[in-house]
Order: C-alpha cells, then sequence, then structure tokens
C-alpha cells in the first residue's frame, strides 16, 4: 500500500545520502550492503506480487473505481453488503449506497445496480461472483445491514482522516464527507463543537463558499504577496490542507530532522507543514507573501537534499506544481 512505498521512499534517501558521503570507508562498506539488502527485498516483493496477481489482481484492492453513466466513485469493500444497505460508494461529494449512487447517476430507482455500476467496463455483478465483494444475508445484524442512528450518521462521512489518512477520533464535515482528527484540521477544531456535537464545516467548505467571491478580477501574483495573512484566514489553510492531503505519505508533515540523517548539517532552515500549521495559527505570518514563501523553503530543501535521488526529488516537484495551480486559481492569476 501506499504507506510501505512511503517507508522504501524514505528508505532510499538514507542510502543516497549516506552512499554520497566522503566518511571513511567502513562507512561506505555498510552502505553497499543496504542497497544489495534492498533490492531482494524489492525482488521478494515483486514475487508475492506476481503470485496474487495469478490469482486475482483485485484481490488486495481495498476500494474499487466504479461508474455509472457520468458518474464515478470508489466503492469501498469493507462498507459494502448490499444494493440497499451500506453507503459503500465515495463520489467527490458523499457516500451513497449502490442504489443510491444508480440513482443519482441515471435517476432510476427500478434498474439494477448489479448491472448499471461498472469496475473495469463491466458490470459489477463480476466483482461478486469472483468473490471479490460478498453481499450480506437478509439476516445479517452487522452495523451496515442494521445501523443504529449513530450507525447511520457516521456511514456519511470517510472512515479516515483527510489530512493524515489514520483513523481514531474524527471531527465529520456536516457538508462534506470529509472527516479530520480535530488536531489535524487548520484551524484545530475547537472543543466546545466537539464537546457539544454542534453543527461543523470543514475548511474545504468554508473555502468553496467564499471562492466566488474573493477575487473575481484577475490578479497580480505580485501584488498578492504584499497582502496581509489576516485578509487570507480561509484561503491560506485552505492551501496548507491542500498540500498536506496532497501529501499522500506524510513526506512533508514532520520535522525532517527528526528522521533524515545529518539533516541540519544540509539543511539551514528546515520547514515542514506542521510548523506552518503552527505559524499560521499563532499569527506569526504578516503578508500572505511570508506564508508562501515557506512552501518554496520546503521544495527547495527537498530539491538540495535530494539532488542525487531523483526519484524522491520528483515527488517534491509534482507536489510543488499541484501548490503552484491551486494558489493561480485561489487568487486569480492568470498563467
Ligand atoms: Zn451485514
Ligand atoms: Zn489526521
Ligand atoms: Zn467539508
Amino acid at each position: 500500500g501506499g504507506t510501505n512505498v512511503g517507508f522504501y521512499l524514505l528508505k532510499s534517501i538514507f542510502i543516497c545520502h549516506e552512499g554520497n558521503s566522503e566518511d571513511e570507508e567502513e562507512h561506505q562498506d555498510s552502505s553497499i550492503k543496504t542497497v544489495n539488502s534492498s533490492e531482494e527485498e524489492e525482488e521478494n516483493m515483486d514475487t508475492l506480487d506476481e503470485q496474487a496477481s495469478a490469482t486475482n489482481p483485485d484481490s488486495d484492492k481495498v476500494a474499487f473505481l466504479v461508474t455509472c453513466g457520468a458518474l464515478s466513485g470508489q466503492l469501498h469493500k469493507k462498507r459494502f453488503a448490499s444494493g440497499r444497505c451500506g453507503k459503500s460508494i465515495r463520489t467527490e461529494t458523499r457516500w451513497l449506497t449502490p442504489l443510491e449512487f444508480v440513482y443519482e447517476a441515471l435517476g432510476q430507482r427500478d434498474g439494477s445496480w448489479m448491472k448499471d455500476i461498472e469496475y473495469d467496463r463491466k458490470p459489477i455483478g463480476h466483482l461478486i461472483k469472483n468473490k471479490m465483494l460478498y453481499i450480506h444475508s437478509d439476516l445479517c445484524i452487522c452495523c451496515l445491514c442494521k445501523p443504529s442512528p449513530k450507525d447511520l450518521e457516521n456511514e456519511k462521512n470517510d472512515d479516515e482522516c483527510y489530512v493524515c489518512k489514520s483513523n481514531g477520533e474524527l471531527v465529520k464535515c456536516d457538508l462534506c464527507p470529509r472527516s479530520f482528527h480535530q488536531k489535524c484540521h487548520v484551524p484545530q477544531v475547537k472543543e466546545q463543537v466537539i464537546k457539544e456535537d454542534k453543527p461543523w464545516m470543514c475548511i474545504f467548505c468554508s473555502f468553496k463558499s467564499i471562492q466566488e467571491l474573493l477575487y473575481p478580477d484577475e490578479q497580480k501574483l505580485e501584488d498578492v504577496m504584499t497582502h496581509q495573512i489576516s485578509r487570507h484566514m480561509v484561503a491560506c489553510p485552505y492551501l496548507l490542507l491542500f498540500v498536506y492531503s496532497a501529501d499522500e505519505n506524510q513526506i512533508f508533515a514532520t520535522n525532517p530532522e527528526e528522521y533524515l540523517k545529518a539533516y541540519t548539517s544540509i539543511i539551514k532552515t528546515p520547514m515542514w507543514l506542521g510548523k506552518m500549521a503552527e505559524k499560521l495559527q499563532e499569527k506569526l505570518y504578516k503578508t500572505l507573501g511570508e506564508f508562501l514563501a515557506d512552501f518554496e523553503l520546503i521544495f527547495t530543501n527537498c530539491t538540495t537534499y535530494n539532488k542525487n535521488n531523483a526519484e524522491f526529488h520528483a515527488v517534491g516537484k509534482h507536489l510543488k506544481l499541484l501548490l503552484d495551480q491551486e494558489i493561480r486559481k485561489v487568487f486569480n492569476i492568470p498563467d
């Protein structure tokens, strides 16, 4: 899964860095050994993967990209119970049961969801026939088939935090399917909201609600940079969480000194997303330019530290590209 890729990337940075250091020979020998053993590991993984795909390439999937008409979504295995029970399909905007998904796509209540919903250009009836999905029996009393009012409420939102992708106590947005840890959301969710179960809207929804009013006219980047940050206390947290959630393996989330060897001997000013969230909430940025400069710092640090590691370098470059596009969209800056 994704986490393994992250570990592999981190591991390869260590190797890369050790390989480049001009330490004593003994040190270099051990780094060569590390490279060999990691190659062996990779080969073993390939063999395992081949075995799995010989039986069925879909067997280790947690979700399937399904479509119906022009609508698409991810059908999550562990949320699936039947056509009627369990909101198992996550579209961009909500969680739906297979029957609700067909209704939203085609406006039909009398269709057959097993035929009308497709995966890999075949009706999802195939997934059931191939035992990739199991229909629960009419007598099943699981929380999908016989949900309590609270279970029904929970089915409307993601089971994992939108920012860090792990589970635990999550705060659920009332307007979209996203869920967050209290402390992963920026700004942190107020204690009162959780204790009193108050209506709550996430920063993605807050931003969406003001986006069109924000900059009806085109802006210049150099002008935007001088804006007081207090004018952008929705757009800035939005951009920060946008990058957080796009950084799928949380490579830029925490202090790199904690897991990268000799980091500060190469990088003078470390910067990471968690630090930016802290600075933003403690009102340490004055202008938008100062805030955006810290994003730049994260990516230039990444380029400097990984100058000989193409794979890791590319992760940073890709994320920077996504962010630059989003900044232009948010502030209505033409290319
Ligand atoms: Zn069940
Ligand atoms: Zn989280
Ligand atoms: Zn939301």
